[in-house]
């Protein structure tokens, strides 16, 4: 499986990293190494000092395809998660001033924790995916499946262009405003509506 990740999906944060929006998604991947489930505490690690959450949706392909059509692609997912998108800023900020990849910043081991999925015919509303994100108890961030630029159908058409998608890779949808730092001794927790879905230690 392969973890994919959109990246400024949501004008208001796009916005608060002084980012254009942009024309088409921008995605990057994770390796599978990434993935922090079962609420497994994250370590934090020794080469940044300036770790920040992005909380997103995250959706799961349950079927095989290349060139999707957009008016097709709501076969290809059917159930969601939540997800952190951890990325060292810091680390980020020097790989986008030389023009490097992010990988460096994204990809490293435990940067990607993640919720069960839920069957998204159980949500409320499919339209509008309400989520937040707590951090020592206060609210940090949240979202809803309507404000993003590019819908779920989409990402998967836009993305299935240049990589083949299989059944069980996962998307990370991108994160609404408010991303900020982490620090050892934090606890993160997400919400999707009213279920809380991740209870994150720093560790
Ligand atoms: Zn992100």
């Amino acid at each position: 499986m392969k973890i994919i990740c959109i990246g400024r999906n949501y004008v208001d944060h796009a916005k608060e990293l002084k980012n254009p929006i942009p024309e088409n998604p921008v995605f990057f991947m994770k390796p599978q190494t990434a993935l922090l489930p079962n609420n497994k505490p994250f370590y934090y690690p020794d080469f940044s000092t300036n770790i920040h959450y992005e909380l997103e949706l995250v959706i799961k392909i349950n079927r095989n395809g290349k060139y999707i059509p957009e008016r097709f692609a709501y076969k290809y997912y059917d159930e969601v998660a939540l997800g952190i998108d951890f990325t060292a800023r810091d680390l980020q900020a020097e790989a986008k001033s030389k023009g490097l990849p992010w990988e460096i910043a994204k990809g490293f081991d435990g940067a990607a924790p993640i919720s069960p999925f839920v069957a998204i015919d159980t949500l409320n509303d499919k339209e509008n995916i309400q989520f937040s994100l707590l951090k020592n108890g206060q609210e940090v961030q949240r979202g809803s499946s309507k404000d993003m630029i590019f819908s779920f159908s989409h990402i998967i058409s836009y993305l299935s262009r240049f990589v083949s998608l299989k059944m069980g890779d996962i998307i990370f949808t991108g994160t609404p405003a408010g991303v900020g730092e982490v620090h050892i001794g934090d606890v993160l927790e997400a919400y999707l509506e009213h279920q809380k879905m991740i209870n994150l230690m720093i560790k």
